[in-house]
């Protein structure tokens, strides 16, 4: 009915209507609505971001739901700009093709943004199909020779393409199905579309790494799904599908690459799936043990982090900011930070600079702030990406500022320390 945020009452997964809650974050806006300096007294409603687990399958899952017109209005993530990301989706393409039993493949990519993957497919004489609800993208992507449908993809869409241009032998999807909160709608098409011995490759986002390395600012409402390959099994089965590999690989600060087939397909299993299940038991998934203990280290990191902000400003410093990735919303909610705190954000995107970060309204500037007017600390808020980035504003540091990473745990880094660092297997 056009309500922007919305309430689920069952899995994602198996359906199942009985939940523990997980974790329980600040609620904040939608963390790409990044604000322009004309927007700054609009109405900003902040949603309800709390991760649940389903207690028949598992499936750690948000339930609160924002509309996605709504979320991805400031979307604007092209592949094709990121080198790191294209050199991920041709190798993504090499270990696809050499798995698929069928040498001459068509393939369909579910959510394929402006085409970088299909471009690796076509430059192999490959033919490829993308299916992108993004029109500006689709349209763009059919511009550069990159055949796509401006769909979103379910199981209508898959009757559609399979209509048109025969069953597929790969199906892949990057960082989509995360997103997605009508996952069965998805699924059925894959099963469709699929040929009978196709392949659906798709990566997410793992659970296991979300936890190990503390990434609880990857939880924001366009991430509806933290998956893990317990629940995704039985989620399969009921699809007609099975699960024959599960890939761990490092995108996104640590991600999971599903390999399903047709039920009795004729792809075997590697042993690959075994072992992640064995992870997923050992680190304690299926109780809520892992997240409790994840929600203490969270709690000690904002401690640390708040204490740290006011010793130093209570001796006269100012402070900044690197970074305004999207899960910076989730951070600054959570770790009740204000641009009382952090006076700006360096960032390299030029789209962002100028904008203002949702909610906190932290201006975002860019990076030769650092030497223009520098502060004397920098909250490195990409923590993940903090070593890179130190490495390259050693010249800050040099010139007496100090960079502060607050994950996973926080460490004060200022000239006579840099080298140490650098060379440390930290962040
Ligand atoms: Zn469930």
């Amino acid at each position: 009915m056009g309500a922007v945020h919305s309430k689920r009452t069952t899995c994602r997964l198996c359906g199942g209507d009985g939940f523990d809650v997980a974790f329980r974050l600040q609620p904040t806006p939608p963390a790409n609505a990044y604000v322009g300096r004309d927007e700054l007294n609009a109405a900003e409603p902040g949603y309800p971001l709390d991760l649940y687990v389903c207690r028949s399958c598992h499936h750690a899952q948000l339930l609160d739901i924002v509309d996605p017109e709504v979320l991805f209005r400031h979307y604007a993530y092209v592949s094709g700009t990121s080198p790191v990301m294209v050199k991920h989706l041709q190798d993504m393409c090499e270990t696809v093709r050499a798995r698929c039993l069928n040498k001459a493949p068509f393939v369909v990519e579910i959510g394929s943004n402006d085409g970088t993957l299909l471009q690796a497919f076509i430059d192999k004489g490959v033919k490829a199909l993308g299916v992108e609800p993004a029109e500006n993208l689709a349209a763009a992507a059919n511009t550069a020779g990159r055949p796509t449908r401006a769909d979103f993809f379910n199981a209508d869409t898959a009757k559609a393409v399979r209509a048109e241009h025969g069953p597929a032998h790969i199906i892949c999807a990057n960082n989509v199905l995360a997103h997605i909160d009508a996952l069965g709608d998805v699924f059925a098409g894959i099963k469709a579309l699929m040929a009978a011995d196709g392949l659906c490759a798709f990566e997410v986002s793992y659970l296991v790494d979300v936890i190990e390395h503390g990434l609880f600012d990857t939880i924001y409402h366009e991430h509806v799904s933290y998956h893990s390959v317990g629940p995704m099994i039985p989620f399969l089965a009921r699809a007609g599908l099975e699960l024959f590999a599960a890939e761990r690989i490092p995108t996104q600060g640590g991600s999971i690459r599903f390999f399903v087939q047709h039920k009795g397909g004729p792809y075997k299993a590697d042993g690959s799936v075994e072992q992640r299940l064995a992870t997923e038991a050992a680190l304690g998934l299926g109780t809520l043990a892992p997240f409790e203990a994840l929600a203490g280290r969270i709690a000690a990191s904002s401690a640390a982090l708040r204490t740290k902000l006011a010793t130093v400003k209570a001796n006269g410093a100012r402070v900044g900011g690197y970074g305004a990735p999207a899960k910076i919303t989730t951070l600054m909610h959570h770790f009740e930070l204000s641009a009382d705190d952090v006076e700006f954000l360096a960032e390299d995107n030029p789209l962002k600079v100028g904008l203002y970060t949702p909610g906190k309204h932290v201006p975002i500037v860019g990076t030769t702030s650092l030497t223009d007017s520098p502060p004397g600390y920098v909250v490195v808020f990409a923590w993940n990406f903090a070593r890179s980035i130190i490495a390259r504003h050693r010249k800050f540091v040099e010139n007496g500022g100090r960079f502060i990473v607050p994950l996973p745990a926080l460490l004060d880094v200022g000239a006579e320390n840099i080298d140490q660092y650098l060379a440390s297997t930290a962040n």
